[in-house]
């Protein structure tokens, strides 16, 4: 399934979800296309997890249509093209395998049930390489730095060779230097076409590095251009004046 390469990377249309009677979102329309940067910020609670899980088709909208790359989202199969990032890189932290053997799980879906050819492994030292852990490469995963440890996540999602990297609160309790050094690879990423989708609570490192926000606190208060965000007062209509301070001062 490859869809259209002209058609938006996710498109949401006036879509509704709620996990019991009540929405947590509604009244969503929000389209991304191909090479776009976009945070979405709001509140804890806000539905930001939510939103993105229909994004990615792992929840089906009550109401109104989600797609991606083209195509229904939960019916989405080609998993190789979204490199997803969790927050902590939660679900792999306690494996015992090296940062090489995550980045390899990168190339599975496109070698099926059969061996790495040498260009898979080629493959693989680029990404490591692209991300500035190749010389991690043989340590294991449960001995890095968390920011380490998201470089070797996005490795895996680029050997894949994702057009989309969905990150969700990725530098979350990562240390100050290695989380500017996280964004610059964000940005070359973006740089080369692929599209970057971020849920992110720290609005500085969003003011500072998306080109669009959307905020979001059950309905979408904001969509557009970063700078504008921050003239705007959605923020504070979206956080809460109090919140909203606390959260820029950071
Ligand atoms: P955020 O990511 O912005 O913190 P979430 O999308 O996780 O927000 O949550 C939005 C709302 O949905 C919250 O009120 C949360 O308690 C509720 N919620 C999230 N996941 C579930 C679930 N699996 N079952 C029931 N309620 C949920």
């Amino acid at each position: 399934m490859t869809g259209s390469d002209a058609a938006p990377v996710v498109e949401l249309t006036d879509v509704a979800f709620g996990y019991t009677a009540s929405p947590v979102v509604q009244d969503i329309s929000l389209r991304v296309d191909p090479g776009e940067y976009v945070a979405v910020v709001g509140p804890n609670g806000s539905g930001k997890s939510t939103l993105m899980k229909l994004m990615l088709g792992l929840l089906t909208p009550d109401e109104g249509t989600a797609r991606l790359f083209g195509h229904p989202a939960h019916r989405f199969d080609d998993g190789a093209r979204i490199g997803y990032v969790a927050q902590h890189a939660s679900a792999a932290k306690e494996m015992p395998i090296t940062v090489r053997e995550v980045v390899k799980m990168g190339r599975f879906p496109h070698v099926g049930f059969g061996r790495l050819s040498p260009e898979d492994h080629a493959i693989v030292d680029d990404a490591l390489e692209t991300v500035g852990m190749a010389a991690f490469a043989d340590r294991r995963v449960t001995q890095l730095s968390g920011g380490q440890r998201q470089r070797a996540f996005i490795a895996r999602a680029l050997a894949g060779e994702a057009d989309l990297l969905v990150l969700d609160e990725p530098t979350v309790g990562v240390d100050a230097e290695s989380v500017e050094a996280f964004y610059a690879l964000l940005e070359s990423l973006n740089d080369e076409g692929i599209t970057v989708l971020l849920i992110e609570h720290d609005l500085g490192a969003v003011t500072e590095h998306a080109e669009r926000v959307v905020c979001l606190n059950r309905e979408v208060y904001f969509d557009g251009p970063t700078d504008e965000f921050v003239e705007s007062d959605a923020l504070a209509r979206a956080f809460g004046t109090a919140a909203a301070f606390a959260g820029a001062s950071r």
